[in-house]
């Protein structure tokens, strides 16, 4: 699985063979693959009017809608890099990063529109397009308001919903310009196709330059994962944000690549995917644990069926098993676990679809990938296979670096090719890799590694408890203490000692929370992941 196809190539092939399928569906409002070829040149050319050429980036600050997947293909279709964004990120997170990428074209939503507008000129950004997602959505007032807005932009954009200012250069300016001639430039394989942000769960975001080759490659792995694939037949639902490395893969990419409807969710709720799956139901849906929980529960409530869903596939965090079995007693197919992260496109390793897949395990590495366990203090040294230590990974999948950011870059990617994961695992004889915990995270208490993980798992098996996130802050003995957040289930009530003792009869003595705090919720990334740093930021000011 080596990709010698571009992205473009991949579309167009799909537009060639499947022409009158159904490509995308919103809320049952759906385009053909032949319409979204058509789309996608015209947008090419409005953008290419507007001067985009070979190389520049283009900002998209969009949610799941049709309009994020036509600008997608319509910058790489120019050889432009697309550098996708939480659309629901701050004016500051954003600002950060349009400093750190140079865009001088962008493509937003319109709530986000006048942020970037307004964004100072010597940033760069002198062209912003608004899609106008109140009118796009027959059924989106309603959801749109629902999503969360981040305080710091409330007042100020809440205007723009649905009213753009006059000036606005808007999508159907775009998408009405002429069709010229396709005389586009084609982009190269080895060519930059994205600026892919990292999560930002142990620093500040970094973006990630992945290639053609590095996109095609890891979908086209992930379809040789999928035994049984029915080109042209299958229904992926992206209930993932596609402006992560994890939606934009296996969502966008897989199912444009195997002639699928993609259908969209401008963001995950369980009411609407219900709504959806009664109209046309997924056989292939990438997600991660919470989301899985929460479909099982509301399809009960409402006595409906999961069944026909055949692949799911979970990743970014850790999959536990009653959630596997839960999923897979609703739905009659596979709940398996994966590994990756931006850097690598992002998956790396993912248990086999089917009998053999081990929950509790992230599985193997992927076709044409290698790995590495190694000292984390010295990563030329390598552990044996009983033996923790750093993963390292190789393969036609891995970044080939961080945009402007040489010592980073330095850091991870060692040479030979060898990336640094950051993460702790253990493999077994047989190849099937644990994940333990992210270095970065590690608590160190008396000398010994504690792995948060390890801790939030025993807190989670007692029954008062609902979410846990466990960190370390400094010790007046020196080092650091190992301290629990927790979330407790209604009606229940916060008893430190009965939560300490639980713990005692799971872990070794050093493991055990010195201390217990009661919080409402714990903050999480929009994909889901519990975001310990700010966990330790906010116990460290109490
Ligand atoms: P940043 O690099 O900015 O700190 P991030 O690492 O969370 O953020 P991503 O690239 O989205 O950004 O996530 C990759 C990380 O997610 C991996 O390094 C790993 O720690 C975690 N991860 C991915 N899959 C799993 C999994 N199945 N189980 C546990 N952790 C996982
Ligand atoms: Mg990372």
């Amino acid at each position: 699985e080596s990709s010698t196809q571009t992205l473009v190539d991949m579309i167009d092939g799909s537009v060639a063979r499947f022409g009158d399928r159904v490509a995308l569906d919103f809320f049952g409002a759906t385009t053909s693959y032949r319409r979204l070829g058509d789309q996608v040149a015209r947008v090419a050319n409005g953008l290419r009017r507007l001067g985009v050429k070979p190389g520049d980036r283009v900002a998209l600050v969009l949610p799941n809608c049709p309009q994020h997947v036509v600008a997608f293909y319509a910058v790489l279709r120019l050889g432009a890099i697309v550098v996708e964004h939480n659309p629901l990120y701050t004016e500051r997170e954003l600002r950060h990063q349009f400093e750190d990428h140079g865009a001088q074209v962008a493509i937003v939503w319109d709530k986000v529109y006048a942020t970037v507008r307004d964004f100072p000129k010597d940033m760069g950004v002198s062209k912003v397009i608004a899609v106008d997602l109140t009118q796009a959505m027959t059924l989106g007032k309603r959801l749109l308001l629902a999503l969360p807005i981040p305080k710091a932009r409330a007042s100020r954009s809440a205007l723009t919903i649905g009213r753009l200012p006059s000036d606005a250069l808007d999508w159907d300016s775009l998408v009405g310009s002429r069709r010229l001639r396709p005389s586009h430039q084609r982009p190269g394989v080895g060519d930059i196709a994205a600026l892919q942000y990292t999560s930002g769960t142990t620093g500040a975001p970094k973006g990630a330059i992945l290639t053609h080759f590095n996109l095609r490659t890891n979908a086209l792995q992930g379809e040789a994962w999928v035994q049984g694939l029915r080109p042209g037949e299958e229904v992926v639902y992206a209930v993932l944000p596609m402006f992560h490395a994890y939606g934009l893969t296996l969502c966008l990419t897989f199912a444009m690549g195997t002639g699928s409807r993609l259908v969209l969710f401008p963001k995950f709720d369980e009411g609407l995917v219900l709504d959806a799956a009664r109209r046309t139901p997924p056989t292939f849906m990438p997600a991660v644990p919470p989301i899985y929980d929460r479909l099982v529960t509301a399809a009960a409530k409402r006595k409906m069926s999961l069944r026909g869903i055949r692949f799911s596939i979970s990743g970014a965090m850790s999959l536990p098993v009653a959630t596997v079995q839960r999923w897979e007693d609703a739905t009659g197919g596979w709940l398996v676990e994966g590994y990756g992260m931006t850097e690598t496109s992002p998956v790396a390793l993912g248990n086999p679809i089917g009998p053999s897949r081990r929950p509790g395990t992230v599985g193997v590495p992927f076709p044409s990938t290698e790995i590495r366990v190694v000292d984390p203090d010295d990563p030329t040294v390598d552990r044996g296979f009983d033996e923790e230590g750093e993963l390292l990974i190789r393969g036609p999948q891995v970044f080939s670096g961080y945009w402007n950011r040489p010592e980073e870059t330095a850091e991870a990617l060692l040479p030979g090719g060898w990336l640094r994961t950051g993460d702790i695992v253990s493999v077994t004889p047989d190849g099937f890799v644990t994940v333990v915990d992210r270095i970065k995270e590690l608590i160190i208490t008396g000398g010994f590694n504690v792995a948060p993980s390890e801790v939030e798992a025993a807190l989670l098996s007692h029954p008062a408890v609902q979410d846990a996130a466990v960190v370390g802050l400094p010790s007046k003995a020196g080092g650091e203490d190992v301290v629990a957040a927790v979330v407790l289930k209604a009606g229940a009530s916060l008893d430190v000692d009965a939560l300490r003792d639980h713990c005692r009869t799971r872990l070794s003595a050093y493991k055990v929370p010195r201390n217990v705090v009661q919080v409402g919720d714990l903050p999480r990334s929009l994909i889901g992941k519990v975001l310990r740093r700010q966990v330790r930021e906010s116990l460290s000011e109490k």
